[in-house]
């Protein structure tokens, strides 16, 4: 379908499936605070199951169960290298895998919940082995999990050598604690800035383009990167070297990050399960991003897009505003 044709659209007629409009930010920005916004945000994303309860559940199973020695660490060896490596990989297909299978092989839901029904190009000539997934996979597994694996890698030999000091909770379990929400925030102002870097037209079709040939992604879509935007993404990692921290929030880092991203391009807004939403998975946000390239650089974190123009709530003069103003 034609871009210009889809300005004359409904909402309803541009999306198969859209959360309730318009798509906007978490309430940490919001002033004068509202209180119940934020009972609201702690409630839903902190106090049941989530994302972040989620990944924040499988830091502390890593931590304690797939970890190597602090001893071992201390010294750059290839038996605990390869043990991080492998458990990563294993990790990384059980979940991309698992949400594939789930939404488009098994097609657990057809379309239910689904933002986009337009097919994505799937063979053709523009992708490595003439085939999307396999393209996607290709860039997932050979360049972002080395970079994954690189960043994990100098952090946790930093923390057992001691070049960085391991905050524990017996230093201060409010610290310890929050850092872990905090995190996303911090990412949340990364991204958007690197990103709209790689927006600029020299890098974006030097790096950037890889990422954004899906214009309607799925799960192997979401760390599917060119190496440099790969370090880019991860390098919001380094923050560990300065801010006080413990490698439970690396690896929580780690899987909001790389985890995280395999979610939210999922293509559906929640894994549906008899009736009921299972888990929300998906960020609308994100994929009007995929859709019209010039907007909604950041993610609901930080309403950094509101501040700097690029906010795109879903509306369809959002959509009209957009068109034709790239950056
Ligand atoms: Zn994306
Ligand atoms: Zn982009």
């Amino acid at each position: 379908m034609q871009e210009s044709a889809k300005l004359d659209q409904t909402i309803s007629e541009q999306w198969h499936f859209h959360p309730q409009l318009p798509v906007g930010f978490y309430p940490f920005f919001e002033w004068p605070p509202n209180l119940k916004n934020w009972l609201s945000f702690v409630w839903n994303y902190w106090l049941q199951k989530s994302d972040r309860t989620i990944f924040l559940a499988l830091s502390f199973f890593t931590f304690y169960l797939f970890m190597p020695s602090m001893e071992a660490m201390s010294k750059l060896t290839s038996d605990w290298i390869l043990m991080v490596a492998v458990r990563d990989l294993a990790l990384f297909l059980i979940v991309t895998g698992g949400l594939h299978w789930w939404f488009y092989m098994r097609k657990s839901q057809g379309i239910e919940f689904k933002f986009d029904t337009q097919p994505e190009l799937k063979k053709n000539k523009l992708f490595s082995f003439n085939d999307h997934i396999y393209d996607n996979m290709f860039y997932s597994i050979v360049s972002g999990l080395p970079v994954w694996i690189g960043f994990e890698v100098l952090l946790l030999w930093s923390f057992a050598s001691g070049s960085i000091e391991i905050y524990q909770f017996s230093d201060g379990w409010i610290w310890f604690c929050l850092w872990f929400p905090l995190l996303q925030i911090w990412q949340s102002f990364h991204f958007y800035w690197w990103h709209r870097f790689l927006h600029i037209p020299f890098f974006y079709k030097l790096f950037h383009a890889v990422h954004h040939r899906n214009i309607n992604p799925g799960p192997w879509s979401g760390f599917s990167m060119h190496p440099v935007e790969h370090i880019l993404f991860m390098s919001s990692l380094l923050i560990h070297f300065v801010i006080p921290s413990h490698p439970l929030h690396v690896l929580y880092h780690l899987y909001w990050l790389v985890l995280g991203t395999v979610s939210t391009h999922s293509g559906y807004e929640m894994i549906w399960l008899k009736g009921k939403n299972l888990l929300t998975v998906g960020s609308f946000f994100h994929h009007i991003h995929h859709r019209y390239f010039n907007c909604n650089y950041g993610n609901p974190e930080i309403p950094l897009d509101l501040w700097f123009g690029s906010y795109h709530d879903g509306s369809e003069e959002a959509t009209k505003k957009m068109h034709g103003k790239f950056i």
